[in-house]
This record gives C-alpha cells, structure tokens and sequence, in this order.
C-alpha cells in the first residue's frame, strides 16, 4: 500500500478558451493548499505561464495542465476522423454540428421509405379517383 509517485495532481477548476485566438487557452486550478486559485496559460497547446509562486519555470501545473490539453486536442482529432468516417453524413454547418446525427438518420431513412413506396403518401393526398 505504498505510493509510487509523490506527485501532485491538479484541479483543474475551469477552462477558459478565448474566443478571439482559439490557441490560446487558461485553465483555473486549484492550489495544492486548498485554498489559492492559480491560472494556468496556454497557447497551442504549450504552456506560457502560470501564476503560482514557483519561479523555476515548470510548475507542475503547467506540466499537468499541458498533458490535459495535448489529451483533450487528441480527443477532439479522433473523434473529427470518426464522424468524417460515417458514411452518408452531410457535412453541416460548423455551428450547427451537434443536432445529432440521429436526426440526420431519420431524415435519411424517410427518404428512402418515400422512395420505395412513391404512392403510399401521394396517393392519399391526390386522391381523386374516387
Ligand atoms: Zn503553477
């Protein structure tokens, strides 16, 4: 029941992404006493600075922090490649990515049902051979 390593693992309590350069990005942690909030910064993906008392250049927030992030940016590649695998998914909007590709489904399904049975929802409303 020993402990292999001594490190300290961040809390992170908040990400703050700027909207203005999308590579720059400051993550709010928690202090190892508890109680202090240290900002974290980082511009594509490389950590530039933090604001805890550690002079020395590497914190282990910056350290920790920067892993977060090289994991998050992988997370959000791999999960581009595997949308842009799906077949027969249209490319939307960027701002429109999250209506779930459910939707999209079910849109692609009733087309397709309207096409084998052209006359199944026509005919009722043209239905003048009475
Ligand atoms: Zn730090």
């Amino acid at each position: 029941m020993k402990k292999s390593t001594t490190t300290k693992t961040v809390v992170v309590l908040a990400r703050i992404q700027f909207k203005s350069d999308p590579r720059k990005v400051c993550y709010l942690v928690r202090s190892s006493n508890g109680v202090d909030q240290y900002t974290t910064c980082l511009f594509d993906g490389f950590a530039t600075g933090c604001s805890c008392p550690a002079t020395n250049g590497k914190c282990y927030h910056r350290c920790q922090v920067e892993a977060l992030e090289q994991e998050r940016t992988r997370n959000a590649a791999q999960a581009k490649t595997e949308l842009a695998s799906i077949p027969l998914t249209p490319v939307v909007n960027d701002c429109r990515q999250n209506p779930s590709t459910r939707a999209t489904d079910m849109v692609l399904q009733s087309a397709k049902r309207r096409q084998s049975a052209p006359l199944a929802g026509a005919s009722r409303g043209f239905s003048l051979m009475r």
